[in-house]
């Protein structure tokens, strides 16, 4: 190439202006999207965080599980994102120095209906491209799980259990030493938008910015409403997930991850057993409507936000769809026994002297106005907004790779 050519090459590069983006959120998504903006020479990135801290929702209060990728719908963005995702969580992980541990999951079915379900998930998980899947004998089952009672037990060897507080930690770290900017105690209700640009008053000082990146976990639908001034096209319900902890001398209960047969008509994975990154066992979560949308106990409740929530037409109509299934939650919150029958039917010698009430994290569901639960990431864009509106599990697996779709998707 000669040097005139070189010369045009150069001088008809694209150049991207330097775009100035606001994160609203400072859990695993709004993170991962403002680290992955921070490896981008052309952007400057703020996030805010109402909370003195990271992660303090969702983010911090999960089962600190890598899903690969098992059960989601083939060609939904979740099942997308988890394959890609968890390989870019432990990738971080190992870079970063995060404990994690990618030891594997049993995911077990306990009657008839739950075999062929069963079959049917890894079915799932092959299409969705999971290597490794394979079904245990009972010899096998034994060794890895001796307490678990399976008529079929099915390995699932790319599922992980990880630190996400020390995920977020360095995250944080990367950002500001990428030289932008993170905030805490910072609650950003309303903002001013021109034409031209988008002004975020902080601390009273105002702040510009060409793009807003809304990732509000509990609040997304009500922080999508105050700052786009639009109606909310979902509402999210909260739902708390509470735990007990296996006592100390009782840990050889669970040597790893075990897992019932998820119900396909719910996002949740139903009660399971996880040997945590720091040793300790839970069983958890169960899914109970909460009254506040960080209600951590069933005594929080905020008559507002519950207002907001048994208003909803929606809600109507999935208590009337999921009525026994909304009882049983709420009776193994109330009862202890009645947890313990949800533990016990994958393994059978948990008793109540061996556990006690554990810690809880309230999952931000989106809901539609049929009553259904939205299952998939959902994503909104307005004209200098974009808001995720729907990030449950497993969405701090996938963070790093829903980071990636948003700003290929959105903002390039
Ligand atoms: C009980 C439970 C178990 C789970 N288990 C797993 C698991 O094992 N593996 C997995 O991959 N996923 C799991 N999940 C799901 C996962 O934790 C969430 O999908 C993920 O953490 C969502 O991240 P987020 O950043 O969207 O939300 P969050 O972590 O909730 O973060 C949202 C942040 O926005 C802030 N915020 C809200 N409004 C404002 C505002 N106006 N101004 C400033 N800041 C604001 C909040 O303070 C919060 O910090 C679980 C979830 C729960 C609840």
């Amino acid at each position: 190439m000669t040097n005139l050519a070189l010369f045009a090459v150069k001088t008809n590069k694209k150049h991207n202006p330097m775009k100035n983006i606001a994160v609203i959120g400072g859990g695993i998504v709004g993170l991962a999207i403002a680290y992955k903006l921070s490896l981008k020479q052309e952007c400057k990135v703020s996030v805010f965080e109402k909370e003195g801290s990271q992660g303090q929702h969702q983010s911090g209060n999960n089962s600190g599980v890598l899903h690969c990728g098992l059960s989601y719908k083939p060609g939904s963005l979740k099942a997308q994102l988890a394959v890609d995702g968890i390989k870019q969580m432990v990738d971080f992980c190992v870079q970063n120095y995060v404990k994690h541990d990618v030891c594997g999951q049993v995911v077990v079915a306990t009657s008839e209906e739950e075999i062929n379900t069963l079959d049917n998930i890894a079915a799932r998980g092959k299409s969705n491209g999971l290597k490794g899947l394979k079904y245990l004998s009972k010899l096998d089952l034994k060794q890895r799980e001796p307490h678990v009672n399976a008529r079929k037990a099915l390995l699932v060897p790319e599922e992980g259990i990880v630190d996400y507080k020390g995920v977020m930690e360095k995250m944080v770290y990367k950002i500001k030493e990428a030289g932008h900017n993170v905030f805490f105690n910072a609650k950003i209700e309303t903002l001013v938008e021109t034409n031209n640009e988008l002004i975020i008053k902080h601390n009273d000082k105002e702040y510009k910015f060409d793009l807003l990146i809304s990732c509000a976990g509990l609040y997304s639908d009500i922080t999508y409403q105050n700052l786009s001034k639009k109606k909310r096209p979902l509402r999210i319900v909260p739902f708390r997930g509470e735990y007990m902890r296996i006592k100390p001398e009782y840990h050889e209960l669970v040597n790893h991850l075990i897992y019932p047969v998820p119900n396909p008509q719910y996002p949740f994975l139903g009660v399971h057993f996880t040997r945590m990154i720091d040793e300790s066992r839970e069983v958890g979560p169960n899914a109970v409507f909460a009254l506040k949308r960080e209600a951590y106990t069933s005594k929080g409740i905020s008559l507002p936000e519950f207002y907001d929530s048994v208003t909803y037409r929606g809600f109507h109509k999935f208590i009337f769809k999921n009525f026994r299934f909304a009882m049983r939650e709420f009776a193994s919150s109330m009862s202890d026994k009645s947890f313990l029958k949800k533990a016990k039917k994958l393994v059978p010698d948990i008793e109540l002297n061996m556990i006690e009430r554990g810690v809880a994290g309230v999952r931000a569901q989106a809901m539609n106005t049929a009553g259904d639960l939205i299952m998939d990431f959902r994503i909104e864009k307005t004209d200098k907004q974009i808001h995720v509106l729907n990030a449950p599990s497993p969405a701090a697996t996938s963070s790093l790779a829903i980071a990636d779709y948003v700003i290929e998707n959105y903002i390039n």
